[in-house]
């Protein structure tokens, strides 16, 4: 069973109408085109973004790349732009109500998940200046006594910052303050299905005192928009967020002109549960790291790796609880999973479902598609019997679809967990701390859970092993990744030749 909450419709509802941001103006795309978004979770079209062009993100690049090269921005001091940063993150928390709407109606995702989003952002774009008031080098007294040697951080450059619609806003505060706070300038592309948030943030930041040609927002398809940023001569850096496939474009695209990447892409996120876990935590871990953003989310716990003792009584619990969840109007604020991004993605997640059951996995619970008389639901699907082998075990499947393996040993668990492509995040759950110190140590993945399931804070670093990707956000280190390191070598006296 499944617990629906059927959409209610937009009454008098009016698509909002946007336009780019490009060197401190508002401004149509250079060939008038248009796209409309519709929103998953009641049909209707929500927002009409600009279609843009590669005129528009060369027009874009042009402009961030005099607006680092005059130094306005990066040679101001770090508490100048600090305190811009911060005023920006005041102002989005003023306007959080209506940034949380633009991305609940857009991506299909609950209204109380996008609020509890945005409250994580804010507290992001503070850390980030923060850091920003801190950004050092290095000096060296070790050198001898005629030598100085001095390591600074400079501002890279110009970043191309390319994002996906699973997170619309949370993903361009892990990196658009930390570019900021370290001095760069930047062109800005949000995913062509969540444009909204992304451009409102181009209000809030002209407002907080960016100046012009410092953050610049194309919108736009991958293809006409994203590629020419990540090839562009006049671009330094490119930090994407989105899949695999295109991971490895843009690096491909960014080895051209040697910029330096920054990756973070898709996952397949183990959670292995030993005999002696607390199973309650567990379970409600379990059905809430599948379920959690309609388990199109990079750190899905889409994979449940389950001592052969408990495996029946897990999968029975788990089934029961994904039963309650809520899932339908993405506007209710009592609703846990809403609508699918696409039409075109719920038949992809439904094919992986049912390939699955021809390869022999049992569909425990859910797997079907949810009819509520507008938008495109599914209901929470667990998958039993699933083989380490299974395209569904291995592949990111991006929707509710929970995959049951069993394990005998620790050394089968962490094996079956390593034996994929994808590293960014795992689970373990044990009462015993040597279980989960070593299951953590050897399982390789960039963030490891111990008896909890994707907690996150802006002090800890985040990103991927293996094809999960390339470098970490947030940390303390976010801002340095969008530095260059240069050495200052100075002598002392008269140089002896
Ligand atoms: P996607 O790769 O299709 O698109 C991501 C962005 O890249 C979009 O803005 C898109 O327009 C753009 N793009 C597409 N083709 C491009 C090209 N040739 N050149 C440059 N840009 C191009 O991903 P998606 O469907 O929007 O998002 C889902 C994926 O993102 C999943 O794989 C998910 O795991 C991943 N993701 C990863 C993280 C993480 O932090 N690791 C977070 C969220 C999402």
């Amino acid at each position: 069973m499944t617990v629906l909450v059927r959409p209610q419709a937009l009454e008098n509802f009016k698509v909002r109408e946007f336009q780019m941001l490009i060197d401190g103006k508002w401004t149509d795309g250079a060939e008038g085109g248009v796209i409309e978004r519709r929103s998953p979770g009641h049909g209707v079209a929500v927002s009409r973004y600009q279609a843009g062009t590669k005129a528009d993100a060369e027009r874009a690049i042009t402009a961030a790349r005099r607006a680092f090269d005059d130094g306005h921005w990066s040679r101001m001091t770090g508490a100048e732009r600090s305190n811009i940063i911060l005023k920006a993150a005041d102002l989005i928390a003023a306007r959080s109500g209506e940034l949380a709407y633009l991305d609940c109606i857009e991506s299909g995702k609950p209204i109380s998940q996008a609020k509890a989003e945005l409250g994580g952002a804010v507290d992001i774009w503070r850390y980030a200046a923060a850091l920003g008031r801190d950004l050092h080098g290095e000096s060296y007294n070790t050198l001898g006594d005629t030598t100085l040697g001095v390591v600074l951080r400079e501002a890279i450059g110009v970043v191309s910052i390319i994002t996906p619609w699973n997170f619309p806003f949370l993903i361009v505060s892990q990196k658009l303050p930390f570019a900021l706070a370290a001095g760069c300038t930047t062109v800005v592309k949000p995913s062509e299905l969540t444009s909204g948030s992304t451009l409102v943030l181009g209000e809030i930041l002209l407002e907080a005192g960016v100046p012009a040609g410092v953050v610049n927002i194309v919108t736009g398809t991958g293809a006409e928009v994203g590629a020419p940023m990540t090839v562009h001569p006049d671009v330094d850096m490119v930090s994407f967020t989105g899949s695999t496939l295109v991971g490895k474009l843009t690096m491909a695209n960014a080895a051209q002109t040697l910029k330096k990447v920054s990756l973070e892409l898709g996952g397949k996120n183990p959670q292995i549960v030993f005999p002696d876990a607390n199973l309650d935590d567990f379970i409600d871990a379990a059905v809430f790291g599948a379920y959690f953003n309609a388990g199109e989310c990079c750190n899905a716990g889409s994979r449940l790796i389950v001592h052969r003792d408990i495996a029946d009584e897990v999968v029975k619990r788990v089934a029961a609880l994904a039963g309650e969840v809520r899932v339908g109007d993405p506007l209710d604020p009592q609703t846990k999973v809403g609508a699918i991004i696409s039409p075109e993605h719920l038949a992809k997640i439904s094919t992986y479902v049912s390939n699955a059951a021809t390869a022999g996995a049992h569909v425990s619970h859910g797997g079907e598609t949810l009819d509520l008389g507008m938008g495109q639901f599914l209901s929470p699907t667990i998958l039993s019997a699933v083989q380490p082998d299974m395209a569904v075990a291995r592949e990111e499947v991006f929707g509710p679809v929970l995959s049951v393996l069993t394990f005998e040993t620790l050394d089968d668990a962490v094996s079956i967990a390593n034996s994929i492509d994808y590293g960014l995040s795992a689970g373990v759950w044990s009462r015993d701390f040597d279980t989960c110190l070593t299951v953590g140590r050897r399982v390789r993945a960039g963030t490891i859970w111990m008896n909890t399931f994707m907690d996150g804070a802006s002090e800890l670093p985040f990103g991927g092993y293996k094809q999960s990707g390339l470098g970490r956000e947030l940390g303390r280190h976010a801002v340095e990744d969008y530095t260059e390191t240069k050495t200052l070598n100075m002598h002392m006296g008269r140089r002896k030749v």
